[in-house]
């Protein structure tokens, strides 16, 4: 019942948080405003009672339809709201009573109206991308201030984060230009640089790497599949944004994880080869290769992200 309440609080603010992404999904890619007017019904107009625009729950007694018109309302709706509920419930599972959980919070916001508008409309729109940008680097800036509040510090990490940000910016451009080059149209859109961008703000470059294999991933497993079974035309444009979104809710949740994993199939390799160059004869260097990966292996414990960035650094 302790931990009840709060993760019911969570997820009714998350869902009230997702019904309000539903509405900027819909009305920011054709220029509406976000605020003015309150909700209503897209044929009839009628506003919605207050009683039904309680997330999830009003559709349901709605049963999914316009209360004066009878117009069907979508069931991406509710399923928008659920989902961040659920997400923002998973992030304070994760974080807990942290600021980490406020900042991932408006990560996963800005990831999930990103990935819904470029589904419906194929672009990322700049504003939304340039915000989650800069709202990363504030949120690397402030992490800083509170491991250690000094300028030069929170200078740090915010220019840290920006060149991060850069680097991925120029990745994902040449990769792009490559692309376009080797499958003679266009591989990726702009605004997909601009999203690596803002996730390298705020999952780091490690974190940028995982989450574009991921969705590399899953979007040759998913896009293979629907063009095996004929529900896509090979000349049909898939969106790759929202599998990078997903790949960086993955990155966000399992990151280290995932790379610890990744990292211990590396080291069980890499000292099967410091026994090989023992059994060779080259003791020397099998003794040093062992002795800088045990120290490897004990900072793993506790880091593995921040290891590995210590390894290839
Ligand atoms: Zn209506």
């Amino acid at each position: 019942m302790d931990t009840l309440v709060p993760i019911l609080i969570v997820f009714i603010l998350g869902a009230a948080i997702g019904s309000f992404l539903n509405v900027v999904v819909y009305r920011l890619p054709v220029g509406l405003s976000l605020i003015y007017p309150p909700s209503r019904c897209p044929r009839c107009e009628t506003g919605l009672k207050p009683y039904d625009n309680v997330p999830v729950l009003g559709w349901l007694w709605l049963k999914g339809k316009c209360r004066s018109c009878r117009l069907p309302i979508a069931m991406r709706y509710p399923m928008v709201e659920f989902a961040t509920g659920c997400l923002f419930v998973a992030v304070f599972l994760v974080f807990g009573t942290t600021w980490q959980t406020l900042g991932h919070w408006i990560f996963v916001c800005w990831l999930l109206t990103l990935a819904l508008i470029d589904l419906d409309t194929m672009t990322l729109p700049n504003v939304l991308t340039a915000s989650g940008l800069l709202l990363g680097w504030g949120f690397q800036g402030w992490l800083s201030y509170l491991s250690q509040p000094s300028l030069s510090h929170v200078a740090g990490g915010v220019m840290s984060a920006m060149i991060v940000s850069m680097v991925g910016l120029w990745a994902f451009d040449l990769i792009g230009v490559m692309g376009s080059r080797a499958f003679g149209k266009p591989a990726m859109g702009g605004g997909d640089a601009k999203l690596a961008a803002m996730m390298a703000a705020w999952l780091g470059w490690q974190g940028l790497l995982l989450s574009t294999f991921l969705a590399a991933a899953m979007g040759a497993v998913i896009g293979g599949t629907a063009l095996a079974l004929g529900a896509l035309g090979p000349k049909q444009h898939i969106p790759f944004g929202p599998y990078l979104a997903l790949g960086a809710l993955l990155a966000m949740f399992y990151g280290e994880q995932l790379i610890g994993a990744y990292l211990a199939i590396f080291f069980r390799w890499a000292y099967r080869l410091a026994l090989l160059m023992r059994g060779l004869g080259f003791g020397w260097a099998s003794a040093m290769w062992r002795v800088s990966l045990s120290d490897a292996v004990r900072g793993l414990q506790h880091r593995p992200i921040r290891i590995l960035g210590q390894i290839v650094q």
